[in-house]
């Protein structure tokens, strides 16, 4: 239940998370409760999310800390942190020092955020052909449709300390049609969705790299998280991971009637 996480702080909420089990059994599901791959990848999203504080992203500070949704206007919401845990523990693998990510539907900027951070983090495991001499430039992609959104997120990312990466551009929030992925920057290691899409968006697949994971929720009435993988040669796997409930992957106007 939301209250038995909530905490007095983000430190508090996280460890609070931790204590009682949600981060592990979220952790522990995606690697199959293999016990030393749940504690690695639990420490890596424990530190991320550590790093950003949840008041910055939220319009009601009063519930910051809780493990539970939160409107922030426009028909959206910020997901719970356990939720975003879960997200991330999916794409875990995909997030590697010098990765691309597509953050689709950033809506309060939170995820972004911490994607950034795992992908910066050096203690995440690096990829076999990274060479530790290059500079490796981590770069995430927020797409959002409600431009006051993505106003929005981007001041929260600066209040959140990431003003610097924004201005690197290695953190770049833009307005558009998520359902059409962001080219420019394509391919993309790891896209994560953040609104349930009644079909597989082929942009998304497109933009995926050989050897990277879509995050996704489909559906519209009965929705599931899909696992969309690609593998070296370009063949595609789509496995369904489980049931959710999350805001409809639309256009705005579909999404203010809501
Ligand atoms: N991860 C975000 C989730 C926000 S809710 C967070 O926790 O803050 C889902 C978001 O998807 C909303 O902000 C909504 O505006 C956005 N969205 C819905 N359809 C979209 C589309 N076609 N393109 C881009 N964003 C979209």
């Amino acid at each position: 239940m939301a209250w038995t996480s909530s905490g007095s702080s983000n430190e508090e909420l996280i460890d609070n998370m931790l204590r009682n089990g949600i981060l592990g059994k979220v952790v522990g599901d995606v690697v199959d409760g293999d016990k030393s791959k749940t504690e690695g990848a639990s420490d890596r999203i424990v530190r991320a999310m550590k790093k950003v504080d949840r008041a910055n992203y939220v319009r009601d500070k009063r519930d910051a800390y809780e493990d539970s949704p939160q409107t922030i206007g426009h028909g959206a919401t910020i997901s719970a942190p356990h939720m975003h845990a879960y997200a991330a523990s999916h794409l875990l693998p995909y997030l590697l020092p010098g990765g691309r990510v597509l953050d689709v539907g950033s809506g309060s900027g939170y995820l972004s955020a911490v994607l950034y951070h795992l992908i910066e983090d050096p203690q995440g495991q690096k990829p076999s052909s990274s060479d530790s001499d290059t500079e490796l430039k981590p770069l995430v992609i927020g797409i959002e449709h409600v431009s006051e959104l993505t106003d929005w997120s981007i001041s929260n990312l600066k209040r959140d300390g990431l003003g610097e990466a924004l201005e690197k551009g290695q953190i770049e929030m833009v307005t558009g049609d998520g359902r059409l992925g962001y080219p420019s920057n394509a391919p993309y290691d790891a896209i994560h969705v953040g609104a349930a899409a009644p079909e597989l968006p082929q942009a998304l697949v497109e933009q995926l790299a050989p050897g990277g994971r879509i995050f996704i929720p489909i559906g519209t009435y009965k929705q599931n998280i899909y696992h969309i993988d690609k593998d070296e040669s370009g063949k595609i796997t789509q496995t369904e991971v489980m049931g959710v409930r999350y805001v409809p992957l639309t256009d705005r106007k579909s999404q203010e009637m809501h």
